[in-house]
């Protein structure tokens, strides 16, 4: 099964495709991950990827499209289907992503869009950290680790906040999101492949009705 998790920054897609792929077993596939990795090793592409993201800016559609060209070329994806986070988000990684998945000779099932108010989204990021080890993400007051200090998924005690989460840095970011994901929803709408969840409700109740549209792919 091959879907396209949406959403501004915050609305959970990190989050959800967690639960979701450890229950339907595809590969969670998120851009911001891997450039996150790639800033952290200092590769070529992270330091490319840092001038941009450091600003808030989206990094450029031929090199986000490289870089998803290849993962999914890849047997694991190949075998278990993907679900990609954070990508697309303009038009023209839509398309590229078409040819992506027709060269594959695969396609894509289903795009779930998880609505939240840019307001709340504000103060989603301003609270949220994540796991240094693991890359789970947590937030202060709506998803706490179960044991303070200790992540639910390694046990490890080492946490971090996200440069670009900022509030400075994220309003802009929202904005240059909002507007690139208004054509990107139209773009899904018409190929009959767009479904719209609710993600101002609580990460379990959110969980629940993408799995209940997924079983139906
Ligand atoms: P995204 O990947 O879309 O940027 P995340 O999954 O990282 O979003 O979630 C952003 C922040 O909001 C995190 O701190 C996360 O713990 C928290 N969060 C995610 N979903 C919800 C929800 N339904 N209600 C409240 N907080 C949430
Ligand atoms: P968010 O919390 O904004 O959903 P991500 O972790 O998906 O953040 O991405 C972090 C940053 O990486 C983005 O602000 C952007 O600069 C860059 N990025 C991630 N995915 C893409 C993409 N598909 N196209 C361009 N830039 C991207
Ligand atoms: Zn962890």
């Amino acid at each position: 099964m091959n879907i396209i998790l949406m959403g501004l920054p915050g609305a959970g897609k990190g989050t959800q495709a967690e639960k979701i792929t450890e229950h339907f077993g595809m590969i969670h596939v998120s851009t911001g991950d891997m450039f996150r990795q790639a800033m952290s090793a200092k590769t070529e592409l992270g330091k490319t990827a840092q001038n941009y993201i450091d600003q808030g800016h989206l990094v450029p559609d031929e090199v986000t499209n490289g870089i998803v060209k290849e993962r999914l070329g890849q047997e694991d994806v190949k075998a278990k289907g993907f679900m990609l986070d954070g990508y697309p988000r303009t038009l023209n990684q839509a398309e590229a992503l078409d040819q992506i998945v027709a060269q594959l000779n695969t396609n894509i099932d289903q795009v779930i869009n998880i609505k939240v108010d840019p307001e709340i989204l504000v103060n989603r990021l301003s609270g949220r950290f994540i796991c240094r080890k693991c890359g789970a993400t947590y937030h202060r007051v709506y998803n706490p680790p179960k044991v303070a200090d200790t992540c639910d998924i390694c046990g490890s005690h080492d946490f971090y906040q996200r440069d670009d989460d900022r509030p400075e840095v994220v309003r802009n970011r929202l904005k240059v999101n909002i507007e690139e994901n208004t054509p990107l929803i139209a773009y899904y709408e018409k190929q009959g492949k767009l479904t719209n969840v609710d993600g101002s409700q609580a990460i379990d109740v959110v969980s629940q009705q993408i799995q209940e549209i997924l079983k139906k792919v």
